[in-house]
């Protein structure tokens, strides 16, 4: 801010000597301020100047050497945006002097006209005028910024809003299927139970058994998602044969695999003795991704599942020949619910992949997917290896 007592500085951009002399000895008159003025005679110079030191207001002559007209504006408003500028011109170049402050000049003064008053008045008046111009523009982008703010804000948490009350319709869905079995295969134990036989009522015990199972196991990965969100999902490692562990896995799965004729080819390239691993997390990721690998295979077909330890990372490779992803489901494959369009006909929830990724976050891994429709899929877990 400019106050009475404090110095103006000047740059003055005028190749004619005597109408520089002049200015410099009107200014030396005026009693209000003090003015100090350094005066280069082409643009180049005061560009430079520019560059060096910054500058209350700058005096512009509009013919000079090195550039004509209103061309020297825009160079100088570049290199100096919050400087104001008076233009000087001739006395029948007003026509360009008012141009020149339609284009971003704060004033202009006409040569053999300019007065000790006039000179000092036009240069308190352009200091004046671009200070508020400043202020207003500064006042203006911290506006835009905020409205640009608060619209992210709401578009996130209108996402978020519609998210959740699809993620509890989903939900509400998943459980009312089971619970709809409980409801019939007790309602009918109940009221037949004379007319069943042993065998059918074992069948109906089963499928409560299997729907509260199914009902369990959703709300487990409901809870672990939840916690994911949270922060709370952290990893646990402990020293865990790695080989051994995914052989079980693939040992409790097999069963699946042998229904759909399916075989799993596993191979194993790498030490990974000394290595520690989160067992809950790497086994949700293994279980779904293999699960996943052998649910949407067609029946006689190959499952590939190859470990491989690169120096840092430990590569977790599962491929299928099955029905493939499109580009499209692969964009939205790890949101909860999320089932591909080609999958309605085979049973799931869409929560598997989403559970996955959480916990391969949670591992500070990374997961890729490679998939065509019709041709197969491909995921690669990528995850940091632990020593001992
Ligand atoms: P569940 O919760 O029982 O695992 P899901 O298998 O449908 O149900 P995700 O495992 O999350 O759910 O998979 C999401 C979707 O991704 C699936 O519905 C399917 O469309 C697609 N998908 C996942 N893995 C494969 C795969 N190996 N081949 C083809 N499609 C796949
Ligand atoms: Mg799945």
């Amino acid at each position: 801010m400019m106050t009475a007592t404090c110095l103006v500085k000047i740059l003055l951009i005028e190749d004619n000597l005597a109408e520089a002399r002049l200015l410099k000895e009107f200014l030396k008159q005026a009693q209000t301020k003090d003015f100090s003025l350094v005066h280069v005679q082409r643009l180049r110079d005061g560009i430079t100047e520019l560059s060096q030191q910054k500058y209350d207001v700058i005096l512009l002559d509009l013919t000079l050497p090195d550039s004509q007209g209103l061309s020297s504006l825009p160079l100088l408003i570049n290199h100096a945006p919050s400087t104001p500028i008076v233009v000087l011109t001739n006395i029948n170049d007003e026509e360009l002097a008012i141009e020149a402050v339609r284009q971003g000049a704060q004033d202009y003064l006409v040569k053999r006209q300019v007065n000790p008053n006039t000179l000092v008045r036009s240069v308190q008046y352009a200091i004046a005028r671009k200070q508020v111009l400043e202020q207003l523009r500064i006042v203006n982008k911290n506006l835009e910024n905020t409205v640009e703010e608060r619209t992210a804000e709401l578009e996130k948490a209108q996402e978020l809003y519609q998210f959740k009350s699809e993620f509890v319709s989903m939900l509400s869905h998943d459980i009312r299927n089971p619970l709809n079995t409980i409801l019939l295969a007790a309602g009918l134990l109940q009221n037949n139970d004379e007319k069943l036989t042993q065998e059918k009522k074992l069948n109906h015990f089963k499928m409560i058994r299997s729907a509260i199972k199914n009902m369990a196991q959703l709300l487990d990965e409901v809870s672990l998602i939840g916690k994911a969100d949270s922060g709370k999902l952290q990893s646990q490692v402990i020293p865990l044969d790695l080989e051994y562990f995914c052989n079980q896995i693939l040992e409790d799965i097999h069963l699946t695999a042998l229904e759909k004729h399916v075989t799993i080819e596993f191979s194993i390239d790498g030490d990974f003795d000394q290595t520690l691993w989160d067992e809950n997390l790497i086994r949700h990721i293994l279980e779904n991704i293999v699960g996943n690998a052998i649910k949407y295979s067609h029946p006689h077909s190959q499952v590939k599942f190859a470990l491989t330890q690169q120096e840092k990372t430990a590569t977790f490779k599962i491929q299928d020949w099955g029905i493939g992803i499109s580009e499209e489901d692969q964009q939205q494959l790890f949101l909860p619910f999320h089932r591909g369009d080609n999958a309605h006909h085979i049973a799931g929830t869409g929560m598997g992949l989403a559970i996955v990724k959480k916990c391969v976050d949670a591992l500070n891994g990374e997961i890729l997917v490679d998939s065509q429709i019709g041709v197969g899929t491909t995921l690669t877990v990528i995850l940091p290896l632990i020593r001992k």
